[in-house]
């Protein structure tokens, strides 16, 4: 794989240097995703500071080099092909607790570590967040959400990285949180804005309460969702409906392409057996939507985001892409 840029220039070299941080090169990215799919990364970098977060993708931002963000990987399907550009792999993982119900995280955090740190000190409004694996960053990024709760209803502000901005703090406001979605995720342009760090507010409750409702949404999770390898929820509910209820009607439960088989348990969850390829994931995407599209005319959109080297893929598939966002690095 090459790009046109060398990588890294002088102003990403630079950051590297200030905090001593190794590039490198042809990595392959299914080790850092829950699907376990991935192609390689041109160049990768691995943060685990906030400020060398920003520093290193302001760097490549001047070298005109593209940047993808990668936090649990766990809400996007890598193609085959990898990701030209700089991968920068979020470790960043400070964690503060304030006063008043305020808690600072560092974007790289894990949500459910977060969620259940916040339930033993007594700090309700997280609780929804234990089952959904990933980092802050990707879920403010997404406004994950489960059980009732989401990101929008206990965040009070971000720390961003916007181009041709700088270091900015938005309130929750600002960053327009709904279904699955955010100013972030739809900007219009690259490259997208970078969540350094996010700061919550919650509510004072009984620990024993609230560990006890997080048994409860756990408890749940393990009865209606499969283990194994995947990238959650494929599609997104469509109004008054669900997407996994209208795959399982069309009677594609069980179907497979390649390594890929639909869950019987739930069938909004694709999973890898082992062999699964991004053209596999895709393909039965597709497949998934001509069929409910056939049977009850709803065009099902795909949740999770396509990230990397698509076009020929596509073309292969005859230059039928599945609807929805692909961000090509
Ligand atoms: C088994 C399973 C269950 C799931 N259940 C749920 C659920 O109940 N509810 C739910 O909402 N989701 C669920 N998901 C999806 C996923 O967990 C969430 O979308 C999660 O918030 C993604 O976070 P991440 O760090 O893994 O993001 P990634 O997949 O790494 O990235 C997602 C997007 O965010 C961008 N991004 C990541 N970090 C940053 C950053 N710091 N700054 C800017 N952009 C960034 C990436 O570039 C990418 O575009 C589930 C996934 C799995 C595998």
């Amino acid at each position: 794989m090459s790009d046109s840029r060398a990588i890294p220039g002088k102003a990403l070299a630079a950051a590297l240097q200030r905090w001593g941080l190794p590039l490198y090169r042809d990595v392959p990215l299914a080790r850092f995703t829950t699907s376990r799919i991935g192609g390689p990364a041109e160049a990768l970098v691995m943060v685990e500071d906030v400020q060398a977060l920003a520093d290193v993708v302001q760097g490549a931002w001047a070298d005109g080099i593209p940047v993808t963000l990668l936090g649990g990987g766990s809400n996007v399907l890598i193609a085959d092909r990898g990701v030209r550009g700089l991968v920068v792999l979020n470790r960043a993982r400070a964690l503060r607790f304030e006063a008043d119900g305020r808690v600072w995280a560092a974007s790289g955090v894990l949500l459910p570590t977060l969620a259940r740190l916040c339930a033993e000190r007594g700090w309700s409004g997280l609780e929804w967040a234990i089952g959904v694996p990933g980092t802050v960053g990707g879920a403010v990024v997404g406004n994950a959400g489960a059980h009732g709760g989401d990101i929008a209803s206990c965040l009070e502000s971000v720390e961003l990285l916007v181009p041709e901005e700088g270091i900015v703090i938005w309130g929750v406001g600002q960053l327009a949180l709904g279904y699955r979605t955010s100013r972030l995720k739809t900007w219009p342009a690259a490259p997208r804005p970078v969540v350094l760090a996010a700061r919550f507010l919650l509510r004072p409750e009984d620990p024993e309460a609230i560990l006890e409702r997080m048994a409860a949404f756990n408890a749940y999770r393990r009865r209606t969702q499969p283990g194994g390898a995947s990238i959650g929820s494929m599609f997104r509910n469509p109004p008054g409906d669900y997407a996994g209820r209208l795959i399982e009607a069309a009677g594609l439960k069980g179907a497979r392409r390649g390594g890929i088989v639909i869950s019987t348990l739930h069938a909004n969850f694709f999973i890898n057996e082992g062999n699964g390829t991004a053209a596999d994931v895709r393909a039965l995407m597709m497949e998934v939507q001509r069929c409910v599209q056939e049977r009850f005319g709803v065009l099902l959109e795909p949740e999770i985001e396509f990230v990397g080297e698509w076009e020929d893929e596509a073309a292969d598939s005859g230059g039928c892409a599945v609807r929805g966002e692909i961000r090509g690095a």
